[in-house]
């Protein structure tokens, strides 16, 4: 069954066409990779997802429900969260409160509420630090709840942007290149753990460069270049396709 759906999605900067006609099925429960070389426009493809940008041409849709003209704010309401590119934490905030914004941009009370002592918001803020720290559990992260971020590694500050992202039970979780910047053994960890949170039920979209680990975890894989889907299939089949040995592959 397909969670996701793009049909025929254009977007232009300008004279610039970033991502050109995509049709893309995004499937429930399954690890979908998308590659293609730098500038390709797959960030723009998450960026569409979450409404950062409209597109000029062509439907996105959740479970059947439109998902173009939904601001950005709603859209983990929806169901679905993401990480970026370039890691965006509090550096100053504890490692613990990093993960309960991510449940407060989802929750009834929002941030300032959670300052006041209400008896309802207790509870509330309660159920969040709960949530908090299963996520922070899931990323193997709960020891250092109280760590301040800008201290923990740079593989531990990339988990803790995952961690943040799951909080809220999303039913699709966008990773863009998750594992850049982490050294061998951390993505062997990564993988482990993405392998773990597919199986709770959440279906993973994501983006990365590193080839072993997109071979080894996605069940299938579509690829981008100038904008344009060039390829999709199984890592098997991907790795042996000519038109994406040129693109990317062979470079
Ligand atoms: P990738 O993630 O595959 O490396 P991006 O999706 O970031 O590529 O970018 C695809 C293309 O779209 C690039 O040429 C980039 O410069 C361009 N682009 C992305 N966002 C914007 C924007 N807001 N305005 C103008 N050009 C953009
Ligand atoms: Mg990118």
């Amino acid at each position: 069954m397909s969670l996701l759906t793009l049909d025929n999605v254009t977007i232009r900067f300008g004279g610039l066409t970033a991502v050109d006609s995509v049709n893309l099925e995004v499937q429930q429960g399954e690890i979908l990779a998308l590659i293609g070389p730098n500038g390709a426009g797959k960030s723009t493809v998450f960026n569409l997802i979450t409404s950062i940008y409209n597109p000029t041409e062509g439907r996105i849709s959740l479970d059947g429900k439109p998902l173009v003209g939904i601001p950005t704010h709603k859209i983990a309401d929806m169901g679905i969260t993401r990480t970026f590119q370039a890691i965006r934490l509090f550096t100053e905030l504890s490692v613990l409160d990093n993960v309960k914004i991510g449940a407060h941009c989802r929750g009834k009370a929002g941030l300032v509420h959670s300052f006041t002592r209400l008896p309802s918001m207790k509870r509330e803020e309660a159920e969040i630090e709960e949530k908090s720290l299963e996520a922070l559990g899931f990323l193997d992260l709960a020891s250092k709840q109280d760590e301040i971020a800008k201290n923990l590694s740079y593989g531990e500050q990339r988990r803790l942007e995952i961690a943040r992202a799951l909080v809220s039970k999303p039913k699709l979780l966008l990773l863009d290149e998750p594992a850049a910047g982490m050294n061998p053994q951390e993505k062997v960890v990564l993988m482990e753990m993405i392998r773990r949170i597919r199986d709770t039920g959440i279906t993973v979209f994501l983006v990365e460069h590193d080839m072993k680990l997109v071979m080894g975890i996605s069940e299938r894989i579509a690829v981008l270049d100038y904008g344009k889907k060039i390829a999709e299939g199984t890592p098997s089949e991907v790795r042996s396709n000519k038109a994406v040995i040129e693109a990317y592959l062979g470079s």
